[in-house]
């Protein structure tokens, strides 16, 4: 058997799409800031993607590039300008942020009416009690990815390989909102094999090159790999090994090409519902 490849980049340009229909139908430009903190090159590489894609869909993205010194007050201080900024429907921090400053002080700075990354702990809460707003990106996109493939979610056994608040606890809740029967999995888990065999649905966020081989999985379930790791001879590969796992799955995703851009499009799918919510409100 060979996996149904789930094309991660032709359903992300189909989102893209519907967003930039939605932006133009609206009377007003969504804003999105980005904020990047010092010069790690992944981030910077990231906020350039980020912001490239907001702009070609209409949102009016500005990306706020501080130097890596910056002080925890400088930038407390740029989120609420940015808060109380009437044009700025979505705020995003770049994680990670330079040692000295605290994640988890920064993004609970941001007001979760325009926390379009869905980490607040107020849109954390919401999800964890099945009334979702804001939503991270990459596990929105996972959902998303399952949907346009009318994967049955509905009592299927789901297995979440990862527990971290970017992906695996919101993904958990995710698929608990979509009635599937939730197992996840972490680096504690006893019998991890067997747990991964049992499952209908695995979706690996671990980042751990290629770790879920072949015979961890149950003949024709989706796979869905969330991992992107860099490989010493510079290749790019997910926590699953695809050659393998592809000869055993019904369907599965690749790297890259597959949850990646999901994520992106997602980001701008939360900046216009953030718009259309809050400027609904005022
Ligand atoms: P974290 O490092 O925050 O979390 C990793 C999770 O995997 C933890 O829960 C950890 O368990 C678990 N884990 C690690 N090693 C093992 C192991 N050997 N066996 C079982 N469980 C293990 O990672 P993230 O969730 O942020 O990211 C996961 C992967 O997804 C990375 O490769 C990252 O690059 C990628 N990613 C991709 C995105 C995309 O857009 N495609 C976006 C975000 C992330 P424990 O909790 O016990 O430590």
């Amino acid at each position: 058997m060979t996996a149904r490849l789930i094309e991660g980049k032709q359903v992300a340009a189909v989102i893209r799409t519907s967003v930039a229909a939605r932006v133009a139908a609206l009377p007003y430009r969504p804003g999105l800031a980005v904020v990047l903190i010092g010069d790690d090159p992944a981030s910077v590489t990231y906020v350039r993607t980020k912001d490239k894609a907001a702009r070609q869909t209409g949102i009016d993205a500005r990306t706020f590039h501080l130097p890596a010194e910056t002080t925890q007050a400088a930038l407390l201080e740029k989120i609420e300008v940015l808060n109380a900024d009437p044009a700025v429907d979505g705020i995003l921090v770049q994680l990670p942020l330079p040692r000295h400053l605290d994640p988890t002080v920064s993004v609970e700075a941001i007001d979760p009416a325009k926390d379009v990354d869905g980490l607040h702990p107020v849109n954390v809460g919401r999800l964890a009690s099945g009334r979702p707003r804001l939503v991270p990106c990459t596990p929105l996109g996972v959902m998303r990815l399952l949907t346009h493939y009318e994967v049955p979610l509905e009592g299927a056994n789901a297995l979440v390989l990862g527990r971290s608040v970017l992906v695996g606890r919101p993904l958990v809740a995710l698929l608990l909102g979509a009635n599937a029967t939730v197992t996840v999995a972490h680096s504690h888990t006893a019998n991890l094999i067997e747990e991964c065999q049992r499952a209908d649905i695995l979706i690996a966020a671990i980042g751990q090159a290629e770790m879920v081989r072949g015979d961890w999985i149950k003949p024709a379930a989706v796979v869905v790999d969330v991992g992107i790791n860099r490989l010493t001879d510079g290749r790019l590969v997910g926590d699953v090994a695809y050659e393998e796992c592809a000869k055993v799955a019904g369907a599965i995703t690749p790297v890259p090409g597959g949850v990646g851009p999901m994520t992106i499009a997602c980001l701008l799918e939360n900046t216009v519902a953030a718009a259309e919510w809050r400027r609904r409100q005022d």
